[in-house]
């Protein structure tokens, strides 16, 4: 079987996020068919979207699996349930944890359930500094470009910190 090299976002900012994210890890050890081979310092970030909710913690993980993209993804929602996440409809609320696929190799996939690159990650400082210590700046994506660039021209998190 082939085996992908998956780069992961985690973040939480509910009930102890640095151990939800400790947690999160161990769980990631654990997935079938796959290997841990790293993840980055935990990061502490400012909120997007809804206002006036505590200050996340973020991380990244790079997996190799043999799992395909869409089982890859049940098994981080199985993860994020058994981690409490309730999902109430509400688009970047306060949450215990959540899992995102950034990357899987090179490849693009555009599902129903599975945009792969992460569609915000170009957006996001708590997503490219922690990828940037795990990897490479010359990381190639899909489109061709390489991490060094989408750093450059992301937004800047001035109160982003390990
Ligand atoms: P954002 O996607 O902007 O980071 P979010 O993480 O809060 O917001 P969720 O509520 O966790 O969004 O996920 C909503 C849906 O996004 C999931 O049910 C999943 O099917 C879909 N999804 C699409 N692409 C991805 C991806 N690359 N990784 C994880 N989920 C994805
Ligand atoms: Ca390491
Ligand atoms: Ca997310
Ligand atoms: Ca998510």
């Amino acid at each position: 079987m082939t085996s992908s090299i998956v780069y992961l976002g985690l973040g939480s900012n509910l009930k102890q996020p640095e151990l939800q994210l400790q947690h999160a890890l161990s769980a990631l050890a654990q997935l079938p068919n796959s290997q841990l081979l790293d993840y980055s310092s935990l990061y502490s970030s400012t909120p997007i979207g809804v206002p006036g909710q505590p200050r996340y913690v973020n991380a990244v993980a790079k997996l190799k699996t043999d799992l395909a993209p869409l089982a890859l993804l049940d098994q981080l929602q199985a993860i994020e349930l058994n981690q409490g996440r309730i999902r109430d409809g509400e688009r970047w609320g306060p949450r215990t944890l959540d899992l995102d696929i950034l990357l899987i190799d090179q490849r693009s996939i555009c599902s129903e359930r599975l945009t792969v690159p992460h569609y915000q990650m170009h957006l996001r400082a708590f997503v490219l500094q922690p990828l940037l210590e795990i990897s490479t700046p010359a990381l190639c994506l899909p489109s061709g470009q390489q991490l060094a660039q989408l750093i450059q021209e992301c937004p800047p998190d001035p109160d982003l910190h390990i």
